[in-house]
């Protein structure tokens, strides 16, 4: 038995989930079983009420322009939870359509605007026939932490205001293949386009949101051995 327990919501597991980005949260569970931790993990879908006290942290994976259209709809009624989860600085991980729907909006492959909740202040448009592709590295400027994944997008997302990228771009295309951005911060949400799944291949950063959410959820307790916990590199 576990000495913390955390609870993480899968935002549309159903249905957003592209190129294993389910991966994620079995990362999580790997290295929150070295911080003696447990993550029990619920699904919260399309009609599901989301209920944000309930949850210590959030994943929400990529998906394609129609599984995102029909998420696009019913995000709109959890709109003031989910905004209320981010801003409790609970941590969340948001990957590529899951990025795309926690801003502005999205303009499809097809030219059609799918609507986002604006919880960040980006938002994302489209590029004709042409798609993303291919490896990718960064940097991450506050930790210089170097993270590598494979992006595959069409979508072209530029920052606004209140998030930073999660890296700048070493190699690969990133947000939009213009400003050297990939990806975003705003509070604790942290976004950005890389499958592979981003954490198996970036352990530094799963760390990082699990301390978070142990912090929020146990703030008197001694976690110096979660955070001396030492992260081989995978690649
Ligand atoms: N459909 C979106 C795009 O092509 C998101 C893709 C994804 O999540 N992999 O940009």
């Amino acid at each position: 038995m576990a000495k913390y327990h955390l609870t993480l919501a899968h935002l549309y597991g159903d249905l957003m989930n592209t190129y294993g980005d389910i991966g994620n949260i079995t990362a999580l569970q790997y290295y929150a079983g070295k911080m003696d931790t447990d993550i029990a993990v619920k699904v919260i879908s399309i009609e599901e009420n989301f209920n944000p006290d309930e949850f210590d942290l959030a994943f929400f994976g990529g998906g394609q322009d129609y599984e995102q259209t029909v998420v696009s709809k019913d995000i709109q009624g959890k709109k003031d939870a989910i905004k209320e989860f981010i801003e409790a600085n609970k941590p969340m991980l948001a990957i590529c359509g899951g990025y795309q729907l926690l801003g502005h909006y999205y303009i499809g492959a097809a030219g059609e605007k799918i609507p986002g909740i604006g919880a960040l202040d980006h938002y994302t448009l489209s590029q004709d026939h042409h798609r993303f592709i291919g490896n990718i590295t960064i940097k991450n400027e506050e930790t210089g932490q170097v993270y590598h994944g494979f992006e595959n997008h069409n979508g072209r997302t530029f920052l606004g205001k209140d998030e930073r990228p999660l890296g700048m771009v070493i190699s690969g295309h990133g947000n939009n293949g213009e400003d050297k951005t990939e990806g975003a911060i705003h509070k604790f949400t942290f976004c950005s386009y890389f499958h592979g799944p981003i954490l198996t291949r970036n352990g530094e950063l799963a760390k990082r949101i699990l301390i978070k959410a142990l912090e929020n959820k146990y703030p008197d307790a001694d976690l110096s051995q979660a955070k001396a916990l030492t992260i081989k590199p995978t690649f």
